[in-house]
């Protein structure tokens, strides 16, 4: 039987690393998109069934260069996970426009783009989007000004992706992740903002890169084949006690 098809943006470490290695690990083929070169390769060497595309999602001439070369190596698309992302943490009067521009830019420009370059190969083989926001989009936190208002705008462009795709059998879901021990998180994480996560997770702690692909996996794979512009909180109850 023709294996099935995942792109992954952002998979040359963190969450886009760990869900490369689950669908492999499920028999799915994987498209390994980043715009990290030597992260990208070091990733992809030795995982048999995955293939490095090196694009920054943020920019459209790559996208649309990248897709093709995507579709050449594997024949089609079933589905793609929007999951490259960066932060950056910042008072708004701190926050110019040149970096609020460059959080958007990645964060809700890249899953616009990658969503309307793979759209016809997605259709094609009635495929599943599934766009990676954050606990940052479903609640307003200080610092978060550009990152958590870009990953509220995931949220919804996934709504809306699900109202208008579903009628050619494409699903579109969000997996909104509570923090995870990965580049991206270290970066902007103080000791206060862990120390803060720890006492407001009811299960008291990080969670792992694997722990949110799961859902990711699940939620590209027949087995939720009726479950479409749902916002799925992978964040050790979090969410539920605000
Ligand atoms: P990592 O920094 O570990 O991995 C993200 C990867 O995406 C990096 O290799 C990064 O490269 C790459 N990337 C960034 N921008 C682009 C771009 N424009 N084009 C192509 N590749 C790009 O991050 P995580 O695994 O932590 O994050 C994955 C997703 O999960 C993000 O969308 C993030 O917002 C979200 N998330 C993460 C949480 C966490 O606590 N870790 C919590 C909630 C949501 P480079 O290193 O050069 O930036």
């Amino acid at each position: 039987m023709q294996k099935k098809t995942a792109i992954v943006t952002g998979a040359a470490r963190g969450i886009g690393l760990a869900t490369t290695r689950l669908f492999l690990n499920e028999g799915w083929q994987v498209a390994m998109i980043d715009r990290d070169a030597p992260a990208l390769e070091d990733a992809a060497s030795g995982l048999d069934g995955a293939l490095p595309f090196l694009c920054d999602v943020s920019q459209p001439d790559q996208v649309d260069a990248t897709l093709p070369r995507i579709i050449d190596a594997f024949g089609g698309v079933d589905a793609l996970v929007n999951n490259a992302g960066i932060a950056d943490f910042g008072p708004i009067a701190e926050t110019d426009f040149a970096r609020w521009r460059r959080v958007m830019e990645t964060n809700l420009d890249g899953v616009f783009l990658m969503s309307q370059a793979a759209l016809g190969p997605l259709c094609a083989r009635r495929g599943a989007i599934v766009n990676i926001a954050s606990i940052s989009g479903l609640r307003a936190s200080t610092l978060r000004v550009a990152y958590g208002t870009s990953k509220a705008a995931v949220i919804q462009l996934t709504k809306q992706q699900a109202a208008e795709l579903g009628e050619f059998g494409v699903r579109a879901n969000c997996v909104c992740p509570g923090p995870v021990r990965t580049k991206l998180a270290m970066a902007v994480h103080s000791q206060e903002i862990i120390d803060a996560y720890h006492d407001a997770i009811p299960l008291n702690r990080y969670g792992s890169e694997t722990e949110i692909a799961e859902v990711i996996v699940f939620l590209c794979s027949g087995r939720a084949s009726y479950v479409s512009g749902q916002v799925i909180a992978v964040d050790g109850g979090f969410e539920s006690t605000g």
